[in-house]
C-alpha cells in the first residue's frame, strides 16, 4: 500500500515517491528556545513523530533533522522587533545563551516525555553561522540579495515563484492593507537575510559588517548542510507557511537554481476555548503542568496525535480523560493476551490470522490516506475488541497478537512509555527472580512466582534471551 499525503504545495493529495529508493530526508522546523514549550508546539512536532514512525513502519530507513532556533526569530516572525530569545534574556536577566540552554534542555525533557523519538540532528544556528553567510554570499552573486548600510535583504522579485507555497504573491501582498515599509527594502516584502544591530546581543562577524542572521536562512542553510539541496519533506505547524517556509523556498532555491523540497507538510493549530494556543496569549499548558495534574504522559502524547494534523485540535481536559481510557483499553487485552502466553504453544488458527491482519491492514491502510489517524485508531479498537472476544487462545496465537499490537505502538508510541518506570520495584524483583530461577530451569519456582506477579496485577510477556516485558493490568 503507498502513502499517499497533502502537499501544502500542490493543494493536492500526491502519491509519495521518495527521492531515493528506501530512504526519507526529513527536515522539521523545531522550537524557538525561549520559554517552555507547550502542548500546541509540540502538537506540531508530533507530526513529524508520527510520520516518520510510520514510514519506518513501512520500511523506510528515515533521515530527520530539526532545528533549534537560538538567534533571530523577532517577534511576529517580522523583520523589525525585538529577538525573542533576547527579550526573555533581558527579562530574565541572563545571556541569551544561558537562555537558550535552559529551554533547550525543557524542550529535550518534555520531547522525552512524550515518547518522541530523537531526531537524527539537533542542529542550533548560533552553531551554524558560517553556513549562513557563505548561503547570503550566493544569494548575493546571483542576484537575488542586496546590500544597504551592513544588512542584508532578499529581492523578492527576483524569484518567480514566491507566493507558490501560501498563496502570498507578490500581487495579493501588494493589494493587502498592511505593507511594512522600510526605505532600505527595494520592495516592502524583501525580508532581511543579515541584520545590523548595534543593540543586538549575539552578534557575529561577516563580510557586511558585525550582526546576525534572519530566521529564514537558518532553516535554509541548516537543511542542506545535512539533508542537501534536494530532500523529500518539510514540516512545520501552519503559521510557518508564511513568511517562514516561503522564505526558504526562495533562498534555497535562489542558491541551487532547483526545486529543494517535494513534499511540504503543516499541522493545523491545537487550541483551547477555541483560541489557537500560544505564548502571546498565554493560554497554554506544558506537558510538565498536565503531569502535575495527575496526567500520564502516554494520554498527552495520545491526545495530541489523535486527531487529524490538519484539522485543528481542540484541547480539554475531557479529550484527556479518553486518552487514557484508550490505552487503559488496549493495556487490558494486552494484559489478557501476556497471560495466555504461558498456556500451551499451540498453533494460530484461520480465525486469528484474520483478526491480526485486518487490525494491521487497516491501521495501515488509514495511515496511508495522508495520516488518517481516527480511522486507524479504529482499526486497533476494532481489533482489539475481536482479541477479547476470542477464547482459548493458544501461547502461540497470544505472541502473535501481542506482536500486532507491538507493531502498531511502533507508530502510536503510547504504550512503552509508561512501562520500566511506572512498575513497583516489588514487581521488578519479583520479575527478576523468575528469570533466575528459569535460568536455573526451576521450572515450578518461576510458574510460582509468576502467580505471584498476576496476583498483584501485572503480566508477564516473556520475549527471546530470557528478557521479558511486565504489563500492568490496569495501567
Ligand atoms: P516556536 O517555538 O514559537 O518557533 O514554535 C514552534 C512550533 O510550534 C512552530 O512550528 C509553530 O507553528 C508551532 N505552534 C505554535 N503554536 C501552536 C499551536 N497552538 N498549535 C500547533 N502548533 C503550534
Ligand atoms: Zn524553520
Amino acid at each position: 500500500m503507498g502513502f499517499r499525503l497533502y502537499n501544502t504545495f500542490s493543494k493536492q493529495v500526491e502519491d509519495f515517491v521518495p527521492i531515493e529508493e528506501g530512504k526519507v530526508a526529513l527536515y522539521s522546523c523545531g522550537p524557538t528556545v525561549y520559554s517552555h514549550p507547550h502542548i500546541g508546539n509540540f502538537r506540531s512536532f508530533l507530526m513529524p513523530d508520527l510520520l516518520k514512525r510510520f514510514l519506518e513502519f513501512k520500511g523506510y530507513d528515515v533521515t530527520h533533522v530539526m532545528n533549534i532556533t537560538d538567534v533571530g526569530h523577532l517577534l511576529e516572525d517580522a523583520d523589525e522587533g525585538a529577538d525573542k530569545l533576547e527579550e526573555a534574556a533581558r527579562k530574565a536577566k541572563k545571556e541569551p545563551l544561558e537562555i537558550a540552554e535552559i529551554y533547550i534542555d525543557s524542550f529535550n525533557a518534555a520531547s522525552e516525555m512524550l515518547n518522541m523519538k530523537p531526531a537524527d540532528e539537533y542542529p542550533r544556528a548560533t552553531g551554524h553561522i558560517d553556513d549562513m553567510i557563505a548561503m547570503i554570499e550566493t544569494l548575493i552573486e546571483k542576484g537575488h540579495a542586496y546590500v544597504v548600510a551592513h544588512n542584508v535583504y532578499y529581492d523578492v522579485t527576483t524569484f518567480k515563484n514566491y507566493g507558490k507555497l501560501s498563496g502570498n504573491t507578490l500581487d495579493e501582498l501588494n493589494s493587502g492593507a498592511r505593507v511594512e515599509v522600510n526605505a532600505e527594502k527595494r520592495n516592502p516584502q524583501d525580508f532581511a537575510l543579515w541584520k545590523h544591530d548595534p543593540k543586538h546581543i549575539q552578534q557575529w562577524e561577516s563580510p557586511w559588517g558585525m550582526g546576525f542572521p534572519g530566521w529564514h536562512i537558518e532553516c535554509s542553510a541548516m537543511s542542506t548542510k545535512y539533508l542537501g539541496e534536494h530532500f523529500d519533506f518539510h514540516t512545520g505547524g501552519e503559521d510557518n507557511i508564511f513568511p517562514h517556509h516561503e522564505c526558504e523556498i526562495a533562498q534555497s532555491e535562489g542558491v541551487s537554481g532547483k526545486k529543494w523540497v517535494n513534499y511540504w507538510m503543516h499541522a493545523r493549530f491545537l487550541l483551547f476555548d477555541g483560541e489557537k494556543m500560544s505564548k502571546s496569549k498565554g493560554n497554554l499548558y506544558t506537558i510538565q503542568e498536565l503531569i502535575e495534574k495527575g496526567f500520564k504522559k502516554n494520554a498527552i502524547r495520545y491526545a495530541l496525535i489523535s486527531s487529524h494534523y490538519r484539522q485543528n485540535y481542540n484541547f480539554t481536559f475531557d479529550g484527556l480523560k479518553a486518552a487514557e481510557q484508550a490505552i487503559e483499553k488496549i493495556n487490558r487485552c494486552l494484559f489478557t493476551l501476556a497471560e495466555a502466553t504461558k498456556g500451551d504453544e499451540g498453533s494460530i488458527r484461520d480465525e486469528v490470522k484474520e483478526i491480526i491482519e485486518k487490525g494491521i491492514g487497516g491501521f495501515d491502510e488509514a495511515l496511508c490516506d495522508d495520516l488518517n489517524i481516527s480511522k486507524s485508531l479504529a482499526a486497533v479498537f476494532d481489533f482489539i475488541k475481536e482479541a477479547n472476544k476470542l477464547s482459548d487462545v493458544s501461547g502461540t496465537e497470544a505472541k502473535a497478537m501481542i506482536g500486532a499490537i507491538e507493531k502498531i505502538d511502533s507508530v502510536l508510541g503510547v504504550l512503552e512509555s509508561d512501562s520500566g518506570e511506572e512498575i513497583p520495584a516489588e514487581i521488578m524483583a519479583l520479575a527478576e527472580q523468575r528469570k533466575e530461577a528459569k535460568l536455573a530451569k526451576d521450572w515450578a519456582k518461576a510458574d510460582t512466582l509468576r502467580d505471584e506477579i498476576t496476583a498483584k496485577g501485572f503480566a508477564i510477556e516473556d520475549k527471546p534471551g530470557h528478557e521479558y516485558r511486565i504489563i500492568q493490568k490496569d495501567a
